[in-house]
């Protein structure tokens, strides 16, 4: 049988664009190659574009979420490089809050809200091989299971250097960092809610660890190194992770206990990717596999629904005018995703050259974040349109 929509991937990209066409009462299809609840090694904190496209799915979902334990709202921050400097950054609760939460309890909520519409045929375990255009359909190639004909496939497979991933022309990544993450579970009641804790480091290598407080008395704690560091790295980064988690451990005053729920696995982190093919005929990429474009805090999961929810209006903007979904090219969703995150691209691509190419950085950086005027920027609720606006500098 043939499928009109379907959506390969349910990370937050796959599974809001089906959010959004079931909202709007348009049955699809996804294909996920795990079974669900799936973790995702991920820093687990996520920015205010989740809020505001959970909001839009349904109003009282952000707090329905909150009330169920699954996300925790935040408005402070702290940036170290110990014991030189420190800068807390903090939000009035009247801004968006940042929201933490355990991805593989955020995708799930999603996913069984989405089932509850009873308009999406999902389909775990089901690994896409290959995908080829014909004359009227797409076949997709399932890994051990019958093909699948699709007029319009919603691309939302992640942003990981895989076969597909190049054959669908993805491009390779190029900067980024390596990344190694533990949860640790710490009893509760213990310790008050920590702010997010985002920590350089030159010794004992130069690194990036990020402490993230999660609901239910979890911590998510993440190592990141640049990729042109990690290969002269003495020893394996999740060595690493764990020497410096044991001497978190051994900070803490006696007669709290902590928990290793898990071994450290690693990841790479994508710091500025921006794919030049979003859509095509009867063909729209979504999430990390499309863009990727927050190097100052990795945050990837509000771009991914952001890009899901463009993506779903595009296509319901074609079911409206009757259009053929496999001749259709749905340019309008690419120019929207650009328009959206234009000033995000541009940031991202100054401070990714910074970090990559500028060596007198590393020297410069205590003294630029200690000046009062980028302490005062930091706190701003939008850090990225300020940066991007002439005026802010004009500014006394
Ligand atoms: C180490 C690390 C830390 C990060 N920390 C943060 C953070 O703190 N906050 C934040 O907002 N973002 C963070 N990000 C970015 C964030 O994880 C991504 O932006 C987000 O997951 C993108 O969502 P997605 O839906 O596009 O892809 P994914 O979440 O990767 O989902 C893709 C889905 O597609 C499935 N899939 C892939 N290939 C196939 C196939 N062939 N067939 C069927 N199914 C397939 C996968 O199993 C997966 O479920 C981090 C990323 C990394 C790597």
């Amino acid at each position: 049988m043939k499928n009109k929509i379907v959506i390969i991937g349910a990370g937050p990209a796959g599974l809001t664009t089906a959010l959004f066409l079931a909202k709007a009462g348009i049955p699809h299809t996804v294909l996920e190659k795990s079974t669900f609840p799936r973790d995702k090694v991920c820093g687990e904190s996520y920015d205010g574009k989740v809020f505001h496209t959970l909001k839009r799915l349904h109003d009282a979902w952000p707090a329905q979420l909150i009330r169920a334990g699954i996300l925790t709202p935040l408005w402070e921050y702290r940036l170290n490089h110990l014991p030189h400097w420190e800068i807390p950054v903090s939000f009035s609760s009247d801004h968006t809050p940042r929201l933490q939460g355990r991805r593989s309890d955020l995708d799930q909520a999603l996913l069984q809200h989405l089932l509850s519409y009873n308009l999406t045929e999902w389909r775990p375990n089901t690994q896409v091989i290959s995908v080829e255009r014909g004359q009227t359909d797409y076949r997709l190639n399932i890994h051990g299971q019958p093909n699948i004909l699709a007029e319009l496939v919603v691309y939302a497979g992640g942003g990981a250097t895989t076969k597909l991933n190049s054959d669908v022309g993805i491009p390779k990544r190029k900067n980024g960092l390596i990344y190694s993450r533990i949860h640790l579970q710490v009893d509760n009641d213990q310790l008050p809610v920590q702010p997010i804790n985002i920590r350089f480091l030159r010794n004992p290598i130069p690194a990036c660890l990020v402490i993230c407080p999660l609901p239910g008395g979890y911590y998510n704690i993440g190592l990141g190194i640049r990729k042109k560091d990690y290969i002269h790295l003495d020893g394996n980064l999740n060595d690493w992770l764990n020497r410096l988690v044991d001497e978190e451990i051994d900070r803490l005053p006696t007669g709290i206990f902590v928990h290793r729920m898990n071994k450290p696995s690693g990841a790479h982190v994508q710091l500025h990717h921006y794919s030049n093919r979003l859509s095509g005929l009867g063909w729209v990429v979504v999430g990390s596999a499309a863009v990727e474009v927050n190097p100052v805090t990795g945050m990837g999961v509000g771009n991914a629904m952001r890009s899901g929810e463009l993506a779903a209006k595009a296509i319901i903007r074609a079911i409206a005018n009757k259009e053929n979904l496999f001749m259709a090219g749905y340019s309008s969703y690419a120019s929207s995703l650009k328009r959206s995150l234009r000033s995000e691209i541009r940031f991202s691509r100054i401070l990714t050259a910074l970090q990559f190419h500028a060596s007198w950085l590393g020297h410069t950086m205590p003294f630029i974040w200690k000046s009062r005027r980028i302490q005062r920027w930091l706190q701003q609720p939008d850090v990225v349109s300020n940066f991007l606006n002439p005026q802010h500098y004009w500014r006394k």
